[in-house]
């Protein structure tokens, strides 16, 4: 019997991961079926990463302009404050 892996993401999409075809197909087999062996993902499918403006509160979150402006302030105050930064 076949066995078609599916990548399955945190954000709930699946993905095709691969597919195991056995020396049956074709005779007396007829493919993967419905039985889909489910490898998760602990983390955002690539399209959900490439979608900043996607309607949900948890993209506001990743509003490019308050990044870029949260590691401006920081940079500041760790310069002044730094110096070396060597270990001793
Ligand atoms: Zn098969
Ligand atoms: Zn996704």
């Amino acid at each position: 019997m076949c066995l078609q892996h599916d990548f399955v993401f945190k954000c709930s999409h699946r993905a095709f991961a691969r597919f195991d075809n056995c020396p049956n197909l074709g005779r007396t087999c007829y493919g993967a079926g419905g039985t889909h062996n489910e490898l998760y993902v602990p983390d955002i499918c690539a399209d959900c990463k490439t979608r900043p403006f996607d309607p949900n509160p948890l993209g506001r979150l990743n509003d490019p302009y308050l990044k870029r402006k949260a590691i401006g302030g920081g940079a500041a105050g760790s310069g002044s404050g730094g110096g070396g930064g060597g270990k001793n």
